[in-house]
């Protein structure tokens, strides 16, 4: 039998159970892929209780801006791990606002695990090219005209589903490969290479808005598309630009034709794929299942 003392201990409990079942601090959190490394794309996901006007989580000093689903109480935000990131615990920390300016903090860690990719020790140096000054002075032009690119500001999710290869060949040189000189890193590979010919055609890996289409230095022809929330990927070396900056595209439209333009060793396609300046592994993209953000919508319901 309980006591008198004993049984209002059990109330309370049982109140603050009932409190606590209902209070909007809880926060699930979980990501896909489980296991995180240098370079990985990361789809998280975020149940909430109750209904917020804003989900936001900082991470690795990136700020993840979750957008709701039309499944009730469940956010989304893509993100990933920058191919420098050594590995180890990183916390992310979350801030869900409500209507009332509320703001509930959450924190949880998240261990980024020991990459495998190639790793080519170098002894003999290449012979690195100098640019002349003429060059110099293009290439810095151009990193400008990168860098407002990247800043592009797109505050909706404009993919839809799973990001698709952008070429249907091979892959010649896989992302992430560190070439290093005497055991100093000279070079990491941010992007991922395919075998081919010249003329092939090469697609949108998602929907999204051109906000780069033109001839660089190095990069030659190319094309970048923000997904939104500056979740971007970069197509390089085209012979042939089928595409103009501002111009929305739908996953799988052809976007040019592949080359050997910019400083490029043979023809292939180099592609890349940045979030808020950090890259990564585009295989890894391809691979990552993730919400059809167009079918899902009601109608109505998205700005788009
Ligand atoms: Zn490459």
């Amino acid at each position: 039998m309980l006591s008198r003392r004993n049984a209002l201990l059990f109330l309370v409990t049982l109140i603050a159970v009932a409190a606590a079942a209902q209070t909007p601090s809880a926060i699930e959190l979980s990501w896909a892929p489980r296991a995180i490394a240098a370079g990985s794309p990361c789809l998280f996901r975020a149940h909430v209780a109750g209904s917020p006007s804003s989900v936001q989580a900082k991470w690795m000093g990136r700020e993840l801006i979750f957008f709701p689903s039309s499944a009730h109480h469940l956010w989304y935000a893509l993100a990933g791990v920058d191919v420098e990131t050594k590995p180890g615990n990183y916390t992310l920390e979350m801030e869900l606002t409500f209507l009332n300016n509320q703001v509930v903090r959450q924190r949880k860690t998240i261990l980024v695990a020991p990459d495998n990719y190639k790793r080519e020790t170098l002894r003999v140096p290449e012979r690195f090219v100098q640019p002349d000054a003429e060059t110099l002075q293009r290439i810095e032009a151009e990193r400008k005209i990168k860098d407002a690119a990247f800043s592009h500001q797109a505050p909706e999710p404009e993919w839809s589903g799973r990001f698709v290869p952008p070429i249907d060949t091979t892959v010649s040189e896989g992302f992430g490969t560190r070439r290093t000189f005497n055991g100093k890193l000279a070079s990491i590979h941010r992007g991922l290479d395919y075998h081919a010919k010249p003329g092939t055609p090469v697609t949108a890996a998602n929907s999204g808005e051109v906000v780069l289409a033109r001839e660089l230095f190095y990069e030659g022809n190319c094309v970048i598309i923000d997904h939104g929330q500056q979740f971007m990927t970069l197509y390089m070396h085209l012979s042939h630009l089928e595409v103009s900056e501002g111009e929305k595209v739908e996953k799988g439209q052809e976007i040019g034709l592949s080359g050997a333009t910019g400083r490029a060793t043979g023809p292939h396609l180099h592609t890349a794929v940045r979030w808020q300046g950090a890259y990564l592994d585009p295989a890894q993209l391809w691979l990552l299942q993730l919400p059809n953000l167009l079918s899902a919508a009601q109608p109505g319901e998205t700005g788009n």
